[in-house]
């Protein structure tokens, strides 16, 4: 899963609920820990960005399905 930097306002509303707790705030801003990140989807099924900012591009498709 990847964080659109475009969409993303900072909000922190999505920190707490990533379940391996990947999501980390730096200076304002919040990214994804790409290495812990499962690519489950459970922040877009949960709805928490007011910017749907999350989105899965093709490479974690393929991370998800053929790497798991
Ligand atoms: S895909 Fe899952 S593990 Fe990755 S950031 Fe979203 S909720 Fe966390
Ligand atoms: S909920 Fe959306 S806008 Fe808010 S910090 Fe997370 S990704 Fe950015």
């Amino acid at each position: 899963m990847r964080i659109s930097e475009e969409k993303c306002i900072g909000c922190g509303s999505c920190i707490s609920f990533c379940p391996v707790g990947c999501i980390v705030e730096t200076n304002g801003k919040v990214s994804i820990e790409r290495d812990e990140c499962v690519d489950c989807g459970a922040l877009r099924r949960a709805d928490v960005c007011p910017t749907d900012a999350f989105y899965m591009p093709a490479e974690c498709w393929f991370f998800a399905i053929w790497c798991r």
